[in-house]
């Protein structure tokens, strides 16, 4: 490493951290990122209990398409083409008690053609919202541009689109369902926690799905992570774990260093939080350099509820079913004191045959609550209780399940309940936030500074400044951080420097 490279310390080894980390050591930034938890990751994460993965984050990824703009931007930070994609011929389908059934189909036309089978007296909306899908469905993000060349060739093409995006941002998914009279059309569109974001999000998802460019990739978040955070040291960045940072230290208001929990401090010429926006704002800088911007949008945006996940093993092959399975329950399923959810959804991992032996498959169940406090008091303070709840939500959710695939109860071999204290332990996240800010009418598609106002040499990456989160936020703010950095310090920024990168399944380095 250069000994008079710039020096940086980044906190967080989620994919915002990690994809900071990869531009910088691209720029000849010395590189340190520091992660309170024993693996990189953060939210996009899994975990293995007997023979059995279980997915946490990813199950779809914007720029698995080798055309669209995202996947070049990935090839900066990893070699996505070693992953291997893959694109069901069902999204998913939405069945209520009763066995009725209603499938989302990727391909536009079989939609259209399922849709008006299934509730024809909908026709004018079905036909709306597919065309809403198919018109965006080429629509580039205005955020992936480059250079202001390419900025307002975007710019050009989005503009035809403009009102289709203004009106989709302005109105939620479950007020969205509410213009659809058949029950299985509004449970698609949700309702509830997860139905708050605007509807655009769910449109660019489908179109995405559509495009072929929001594929799954075998081996899930830690095919991603994994390949990042090797590439990163394949780089000669530097990433610690279990290196909990709890002070940004300032100096005439510009950040000089870190401090960690156990006292050691670190210095730096920039410092890059890719952790909790919050935490970041509130608590490692003190609430010292809120301004009225941010403190009105930590006062009024609502982030991403929290959630449990129940995940199980099931010794059965379910190669024949649907891969994400939303069911409308007549009689709301209680999760917590405050949380009783009309819906729930099962991934069935029957398209990676890396989570489960053959025969087998990895099942999960997320399950949306704002009741964080519940979930850790509980946990702190009751541990036995503790236990008692999360296998009461567990079996409600077995035998929703079982209700779903009559008999594949007596199949389930694993169980595994994560709860909101959990997520928070091991991301420290916001109310256990899922994803940052929800994108909503209010937030509509516009990111949040990267900086703070009155503070020289600091950023801050990742789903807190870019509401809607995901693994693509991430990437991109990642991105504008490091050329904003570059210019201050009159580096030239360098995305595709060093593109060695080593085998994506290989895993985490040691
Ligand atoms: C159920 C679920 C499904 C999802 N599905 C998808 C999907 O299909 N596709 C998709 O693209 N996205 C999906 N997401 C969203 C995606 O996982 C997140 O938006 C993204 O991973 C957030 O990345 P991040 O780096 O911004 O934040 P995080 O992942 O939260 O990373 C922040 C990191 O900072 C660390 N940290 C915090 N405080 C400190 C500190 N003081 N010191 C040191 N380290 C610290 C944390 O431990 C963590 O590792 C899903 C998320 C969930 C929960």
């Amino acid at each position: 490493m250069n000994p008079i490279a710039p020096k940086m310390i980044i906190v967080g080894a989620g994919i915002a951290g990690l994809c900071a980390a990869v531009y910088a050591r691209k720029c000849g930034y010395a590189v340190t990122v520091l992660e309170q938890h024993e693996r990189p990751g953060g939210l996009a994460t899994s975990w293995r209990r007997g023979a059995y993965t279980f997915e946490a984050c990813l199950h779809w990824l914007l720029g698995s398409n080798p055309r669209d703009p995202m996947h070049a931007l990935w090839r900066e930070v990893f070699d996505i083409d070693r992953l291997q994609f893959v694109y069901p011929e069902e999204w998913m389908r939405v069945e209520g008690e009763r066995g009725e059934q209603l499938s989302i189909y990727p391909d536009l036309e079989r939609l259209e053609a399922e849709l008006l089978r299934h509730a024809p007296h909908d026709e004018a909306q079905i036909r709306q919202f597919v065309h809403a899908v198919r018109s965006l469905s080429h629509c580039p993000l205005p955020s992936l541009s480059r250079a202001w060349r390419e900025r307002i060739r975007t710019g050009l093409q989005l503009l035809p689109h403009m009102p289709l995006l203004q009106n989709l941002s302005h109105i939620t998914s479950e007020a969205y369902g509410k213009r659809f009279n058949d029950p299985l059309l509004r449970g698609f569109f949700g309702e509830g926690e997860n139905a708050q974001l605007a509807v655009l999000a769910l449109v660019f998802a489908l179109a995405w799905v559509s495009n072929r460019n929001a594929g799954y990739p075998i081996g899930g978040s830690q095919a991603v992570i994994g390949a990042i955070a090797q590439n990163l040291q394949h780089l000669g960045g530097v990433l610690r774990t279990g290196a909990s940072v709890e002070r940004v230290l300032v100096e005439n208001d510009r950040t000089v260093g870190v401090q960690l929990g156990d006292g050691e401090r670190i210095e730096a010429d920039w410092v890059v939080s890719a952790a909790d926006g919050h935490t970041t704002i509130y608590d490692l800088l003190d609430g010292r350099y809120v301004g009225e911007r941010m403190a009105h949008v930590y006062r009024t945006y609502k982030p991403f509820p929290s959630f449990l996940q129940v995940s199980l093993g099931v010794a059965r092959d379910f190669s024949q079913q649907c891969g994400y399975m939303t069911r409308l329950l007549e009689k709301p399923f209680t999760v917590d004191p405050q949380t009783a959810l009309n819906q729930i959804a099962f991934r069935l991992f029957n398209y990676d045959p890396t989570f489960a032996p053959p025969g087998k498959t990895a099942v999960t169940c997320t399950l949306p609550t704002r009741n964080v406090e519940y979930w850790s008091h509980l946990s702190e303070r009751d541990p036995q209780e503790y236990e008692a709840e999360k296998q009461r939500v567990a079996n409600g959710v077995i035998g929703i399940f079982n209700a779903c695939i009559p008999g594949v109860g007596d199949a389930i071999e694993v169980v595994d309940v994560a709860t909101p204290a959990t997520v928070v332990r091991c991301t420290r996240n916001w109310h256990g936030s899922m994803e940052g800010w929800l994108l909503t009418p209010q937030t509509g598609l516009r990111p949040l500074p990267l900086t703070l106002p009155g503070l020289q040499r600091f950023l801050m990456v990742g789903q807190w400044v870019m509401p809607g989160g995901g693994l693509p936020s991430g990437l991109i703010t990642a991105r504008r951080a490091v050329r904003r950095m570059c210019r201050q310090d009159g580096i030239a920024f360098a995305p595709d420097s060093h593109q060695k990168s080593p085998n994506a399944a290989d895993g985490f380095p040691a």
